[in-house]
C-alpha cells in the first residue's frame, strides 16, 4: 500500500518574527527549487502562524499549530481553538506531543476530546506516542503505544484526517535513536493496534511518522523501512539545511 512520506518540522517554542519569516522563506524557497516525492507541514508557535502562512504561499507546504483546544470559542483564557486556526490557514494541528503530556498533564481522554474538535472543524491531526526511557527499559514500548493509540485516536479518524506519530521520548532531542529494527517493530505494532480500532484498510492507508533526533544522516536509513511513512523533526526543522537534508536524503524523486 503506497503511502506517501511526510516530513514535518515542529519548531516547538523557538523562533522570533524575523528567524521564523526567514526560516519558512527558505524552506520554501527549497521545496519550490527541488522534486521531492513527499507531503510537508511546518509547526512554527502559534505567534507565527499567520507571517509564516504568507511565506508558504506558492507550495503546497501544509501549515499546522503545536496544539489546539477542544472548544469552539469561550472562556479559555490563553488557548486556540480548532476555528481560530482554519482561519489562519492551518490544516494540521499536532496533539499529545510528550512535551504537552508531560509539561500540561494531558491525558489520553483530553487528546481524544481535542482530536474530535479539530477534525469537526476540518483540521487534521498529527497524534503522537511514545514511551519513557524508563518504560523501554522495562520492555513496556509496544504496551504503552497500543494503550496511547486505543485512548487517544478517536473513532472518527481515517487515514487522511489523521497521522500517527511515534516519538520515544527518551529520543527527543537526545541525539538518540532506536534501531531500525527497533522502530519497525514499533511501527508496525502500531498499525496492527490501528487496525484493531479502524479496521485494516483504514490501518494500512494511514501515515505513522518516526520521530526522535531524526537528522539528514540518519532519515534514509528510518524512512525507508516498510511502516514508517515520514518524520515529525524538532531540532533539525530549525535550520533549512537539515530539514531539507532529511527531506533530500529520504524522499529525492
Ligand atoms: C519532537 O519533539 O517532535 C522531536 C522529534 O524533536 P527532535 O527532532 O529534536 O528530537
Amino acid at each position: 500500500m503506497a503511502r506517501k512520506k511526510l516530513i514535518a518540522g515542529n519548531w516547538k517554542m523557538n523562533c522570533l518574527l524575523e528567524e521564523g519569516t526567514q526560516l519558512a522563506k527558505g524552506i520554501a524557497a527549497q521545496v519550490k527549487q527541488n522534486k521531492f516525492d513527499c507531503d510537508f507541514l511546518i509547526c512554527p508557535p502559534f505567534t507565527l502562524l499567520g507571517f509564516v502562512k504568507k511565506c508558504l504561499r506558492g507550495t503546497k507546504i501544509a501549515l499546522g499549530a503545536q496544539d489546539v483546544h477542544f472548544a469552539e470559542k469561550g472562556a479559555h483564557t490563553g488557548d486556540i481553538s480548532p476555528l481560530m486556526l482554519t482561519d489562519l490557514g492551518c490544516s494540521y494541528a499536532i496533539i499529545g506531543h510528550s512535551e504537552r503530556r508531560v509539561d500540561h498533564f494531558e491525558s489520553n481522554e483530553l487528546i481524544q476530546k481535542k482530536a474530535v474538535a479539530a477534525h469537526k472543524a476540518g483540521l487534521n491531526t498529527v497524534i503522537c506516542i511514545g514511551e519513557t526511557g524508563a518504560e523501554r527499559d522495562e520492555g513496556k514500548t509496544i504496551k504503552v503505544c497500543q494503550d496511547e493509540i486505543f485512548g487517544s485516536v478517536p473513532d472518527d479518524a481515517t487515514a487522511k484526517n489523521t497521522v500517527i506519530a511515534y516519538e520515544p521520548i527518551w529520543a527527543i532531542g537526545t541525539g538518540k535513536t532506536p534501531t531500525a529494527a527497533d522502530v519497525e517493530e514499533v511501527h508496525a505494532a502500531i498499525r496492527k493496534a490501528l487496525a484493531k480500532k479502524l479496521g485494516k484498510a483504514t490501518a494500512n492507508k494511514m501515515r505513522i511518522l518516526y520521530g526522535g533526533s531524526v537528522k539528514p544522516s540518519n532519515a534514509a536509513e528510518l524512512l525507508a523501512l516498510p511502516d514508517v511513512d515520514g518524520a515529525l523533526i524538532g531540532g533539525a526543522s530549525l535550520k533549512v539545511e537539515d530539514f531539507i537534508g532529511i527531506a533530500k536524503n529520504a524522499c529525492s524523486k
